[in-house]
């Protein structure tokens, strides 16, 4: 296997680093309270990215980087043709691929082969920082597309590939995590990025919930889009899908096959569709 020295060396022990200090955090301040078991979930997500792990490494990052050598050589894609200077350059990389990855997780909701897939992330039934690597191969497999084309479209370079993933990839851990941030702060990180309570309302069983707050990054692309909604409180929050609320049924063996057996439609188990008033704040609600 090539190596990726900055992934490798660099962006791998810092994310594990980073999914342990969350790990601690929200055992020591938890947002949500969780209702099922912390250890049954850890093993069960942990085993359940298994393959998604292998992917990224073999085939989701050695792809695009191939695809964006490629790119550069032939002088293809928007940012090898604007003669930006570096530090532009970062950030149009930055806003760029975030706002695609909007779009493509907005697809991963909308479109429904990749709903199949995505569903088994969505249907974990607590949300916490191992939710962050609970993500079914086929959808690591379809985001390998995504990401060649994105990467081709707009001129990114390896380099800012990587680091744009390092970055992808910390971001995802921070807002799936059950850290209890102290609200003045988490309204201030929320000007700018994604937090977990942001987050944590996108994990609702309440579909339009769902279908809001689709941002990784930067949350301004929900803004811009009318997606973005901070007016549910946290402990009103129930975490996961409609239609698969029994632990029995999201056991590994079925949660691997999930994607290729007939989709329920999102109704409660007593057939209820699950609702909630709309409120106007627009302030994150604690
Ligand atoms: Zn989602």
């Amino acid at each position: 296997m090539p190596k990726i020295p900055l992934m490798d060396y660099i962006g791998r022990p810092l994310l594990a680093c980073m999914f342990l200090a969350l790990l601690l955090l929200q055992w020591r301040f938890p947002l949500r309270r969780q209702h099922f078991s912390m250890l049954h979930r850890l093993v069960r997500n942990f085993v359940l990215s298994i393959p998604g792990f292998a992917i990224v490494r073999l085939a989701m990052l050695p792809i695009p980087l191939a695809v964006a050598m490629w790119a550069r050589e032939r002088h293809i894609g928007l940012l090898n043709w604007l003669p930006l200077p570096g530090w532009a350059a970062v950030i149009a990389t930055f806003l760029l691929m975030d706002y695609a990855y909007w779009w493509w997780h907005w697809a991963n909701h909308m479109i429904p082969i990749f709903w199949r897939f995505h569903n088994v992330h969505h249907t974990d039934l607590d949300l916490d920082v191992t939710t962050a690597a609970r993500f079914h191969f086929g959808e690591m497999i379809f985001s390998i597309g995504f990401l060649s084309l994105a990467v081709t479209i707009f001129g990114i370079t390896p380099l800012m590939l990587v680091v744009f993933f390092i970055t992808f990839e910390a971001c995802t851990l921070f807002h799936h995590s059950n850290w209890r941030l102290p609200i003045k702060l988490e309204r201030i990180l929320n000007l700018i990025i994604v937090t977990p309570r942001m987050h944590g309302i996108h994990h609702s069983i309440v579909q339009r919930e769902t279908n809001s707050n689709w941002g990784t990054i930067f949350c301004w692309w929900d803004k811009l889009h009318r997606t973005l909604r901070r007016d549910v409180p946290q402990d009103a929050v129930i975490i996961g899908v409609a239609a698969y609320r029994e632990e029995q049924e999201l056991t590994l063996g079925k949660l691997f096959a999930l994607p290729f057996r007939q989709q329920r439609a999102w109704r409660l188990p007593n057939g209820e569709f699950p609702e909630r008033p709309v409120r106007s704040a627009d302030e994150l609600a604690e």
